[in-house]
């Protein structure tokens, strides 16, 4: 499976990308995960993208998709990877499906995990985190669960903010989602349902 996963912040995708690692093995190549993991081991990659983000700058698309191409000339990447906060915006997606026609491995699959908007304010703003071991609870835990410790909510899951991320998330997404559509391998699962039936479909959709 070559599949890019989509999906807004709070949908799930996460859920799904870890159930799909734990049985098949497959690597999740998660973007935000690398470049802190370049910038910390100071490559040529990392160190360019570095300068962007302290200056406050967006890292550019080459240097992204530089990262990618380089980890998905990695031989664990053979039988398949997950992509993931990568391509953000239509015209990465053109860069990756050059890249990705370079190495004979063309993409399966856009898997979308779609959940309303509305669902997911109600998600996040519901969500609190356990001050003292970081268990993520909802509104409904008075108390950690696991350790009795104060639970409170973060900042970035206040009902502006999520909104607001949500805005961020549609305006650059539909885009994407447009173009996987039109090259017809847009797959969309509705995540409003339990994970493990959301997993179950996401199986039966991928053919796996
Ligand atoms: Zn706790």
């Amino acid at each position: 499976m070559n599949i890019v996963l989509l999906g807004a912040p709070g949908a799930g995708k996460g859920t799904q990308a870890a159930k799909l690692v734990e049985e098949f093995g497959t690597p999740h190549i998660s973007t935000g995960d690398m470049l802190r993991a370049a910038v910390k081991a100071g490559t040529e990659l990392g160190k360019k993208a570095k300068s962007f983000m302290d200056a406050g700058d967006l890292v550019p698309d080459d240097v992204i998709i530089g990262l990618v191409t380089e980890r998905l000339g990695e031989p664990d990447t053979e039988k398949g990877f997950i992509l993931d906060g990568f391509p953000r915006t239509s015209a990465q997606a053109v860069a990756l499906d050059a890249e990705l026609s370079k190495l004979g491995r063309p993409l399966s699959a856009a898997l979308l995990i779609d959940v309303d908007s509305e669902v997911i304010v109600k998600r996040l703003t519901s969500r609190r985190m356990c001050k003292d071991c970081g268990f993520i609870g909802s509104e409904a835990n008075e108390q950690c669960p696991k350790c009795g410790g104060e639970m409170y909510q973060r900042d970035d899951d206040n009902e502006a903010t999520v909104r607001n991320r949500l805005d961020v998330y549609e305006k650059s997404t539909s885009p994407l989602i447009d173009y996987y559509r039109g090259c017809d391998l847009l797959v969309s699962i509705d995540g409003d349902r339990d994970p493990n039936v959301v997993y179950a479909d996401v199986k039966k959709a991928l053919e796996l």
